[in-house]
């Protein structure tokens, strides 16, 4: 009897042969989303892998997510592995379908404290028309504050179901754009991480993070690939390189204030190349190594476990950072690889542009929750609700200490000069005054579990803040008060 189930177990799982060569080194294809799809729906299995729809594309496709879990309530530690939130940087995909497959063909590989949550594919419609964006043509990782498309609403309600302690987005680069290809070279990491660093994520996981970062040189070194902490900009010595942007509206910072130990995984594509798939093997491979690293060992994960419980209950700071950018303090000179073409040599150039010190040039007090004018509430309302953000509309006029600030301008162009994104919100705060909010006025309270996230999408002071964006832009005027107050 007990031959029989076996054979059929066999049968099943030959009868559901993965879409990837057996050595996921070898691969050079990726997998689309019919062939996801259908691999996933073969390899689930009750108590081990399911698969859950989380939502709808604009085309029709399902968002999916798949829970690996062995250990049922014995896996306290939470983890949540997202890729492909654009639709042409595949390998993040490809390597948590090979992590899938692995779990499927020898459960113990999973350790039995870890629940684990994969969203290997979140952009199926741009995954299928390989490109950037999504079906409506909407950048998903640009979207974490509005949460205005079905994708990164599906992703949100999964992260506040789950409250992962740890969270990892999952992207790709481009080596061979034209700035390096320009100078006779191209970008010299395979693959790169780097961790959330909002101002509003406490230090403690911050550093962490940075640990785990740097800990990761060494097993990417021994698997003969090339690899460094991630950051942006263009090509040494003459152009600014820096860890990506600080603000919240991409995936890793949106994580991570939701306390979770939150990264971003970027391996680098030749885009020029032939075959730009020619080494997708080795990128899957690099990614591999990552999301086990970053699973650890079980002393690590106690670690991240009590710090990621810690910064959820963390009271929230006095002060609000409303002006952060990256400098590099006293002009440090330091040197940045790259990868000579012609030769194959790795190049170290020398360059003060590397700015890796986060600055905070301006703060305002904490306020006690926010208040927004009754004839923006049907603009906000959708907002709140697909951030889970708690609030009263007031069906009676109210009393309150009434903060509010003045947009003085919206500063449109990039700014060269201090290499700032764009839309800039400079505004002028007026002295608090008792005033009865009126009836319809949204009442957002920062006693709440996800408060750091209510001052991401509310803090009207914030330089890089709601008022950039199409849809809220039009209710900021110069010279007018803007739509959110701040209540003492
Ligand atoms: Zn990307």
């Amino acid at each position: 009897m007990i031959l029989v189930f076996l054979l059929a177990v066999v049968s099943l799982t030959a009868a559901a042969p993965a879409p990837f060569p057996a050595d996921h080194r070898t691969m050079t294809k990726t997998v689309s989303y019919a062939e996801m799809t259908a691999f996933l729906t073969a390899v689930a299995r009750p108590g081990l892998i399911t698969v859950t729809e989380e939502g709808r594309t604009h085309q029709g496709r399902q968002v999916l997510l798949v829970r690996l879990n062995r250990g049922g309530t014995k896996a306290r530690f939470r983890v949540l592995y997202y890729a492909q939130q654009h639709g042409n940087e595949v390998a993040g995909k490809d390597a948590l379908l090979t992590l899938i497959r692995d779990i499927a063909q020898h459960p113990e590989l999973l350790p039995e404290d870890v629940d684990l949550y994969l969203m290997p594919m979140l952009n199926p419609d741009g995954a299928e028309a390989h490109r950037r964006l999504n079906g409506a043509g909407e950048d998903l990782n640009r979207d974490h504050l509005l949460l205005a498309q079905p994708e990164t609403q599906a992703l949100h309600r999964v992260a506040r179901r789950i409250r992962p302690h740890l969270a990892v987005d999952s992207h790709e680069f481009g080596r061979d754009g034209k700035d390096y290809t320009d100078r006779g070279w191209e970008a010299w990491p395979l693959i790169t991480m780097d961790a959330a660093n909002h101002p509003l994520i406490p230090d403690y996981l911050k550093t962490a993070g940075l640990e785990a970062v740097a800990a990761a040189a060494p097993l990417q070194k021994k698997a003969g690939h090339t690899y460094a902490r991630y950051s942006v900009g263009g090509p040494p010595p003459d152009e600014e390189i820096r860890p990506s942007t600080p603000e919240v509206d991409d995936g890793r910072n949106g994580m991570g204030t939701l306390g979770a130990l939150s990264f971003i995984i970027e391996a680098g594509v030749r885009h020029q190349a032939k075959e730009p798939q020619a080494d997708l093997g080795a990128r899957v491979d690099g990614y591999r190594i990552l999301y086990r690293h970053l699973l650890g060992d079980r002393v690590w994960r106690d670690r991240v476990y009590k710090l990621a419980e810690r910064a959820r209950r963390e009271p929230l700071p006095p002060f609000i950072a409303t002006n952060v950018f990256w400098a590099n303090l006293g002009g440090k000179v330091t040197s940045v690889k790259v990868l000579e073409t012609a030769t194959g040599r790795v190049l170290e150039v020398p360059t003060a542009n590397a700015m890796t010190d986060l600055v905070v040039k301006g703060s305002v007090p904490t306020p006690r929750a926010y208040a927004i004018e009754p004839a923006l509430a049907a603009r906000f309302l959708p907002v709140l609700e697909a951030q889970g953000l708690r609030f009263e509309a007031l069906s009676a006029p109210r009393r309150a200490r009434v903060e509010r600030v003045r947009l003085l301008r919206l500063e449109e162009p990039y700014d060269e000069l201090y290499q700032r994104y764009k839309d800039r919100q400079i505004v002028e705060r007026q002295a608090p005054a008792d005033l009865d909010l009126p009836v319809g006025t949204l009442v957002v309270p920062l006693d709440q579990d996800l408060a750091r996230r209510a001052i991401q999408v509310l803090e009207p002071c914030l330089l890089y803040g709601l008022y950039g964006y199409p849809g809220f832009r039009e209710s900021a005027k110069p010279g007018a008060f803007l739509p959110v107050s701040r209540l003492f």
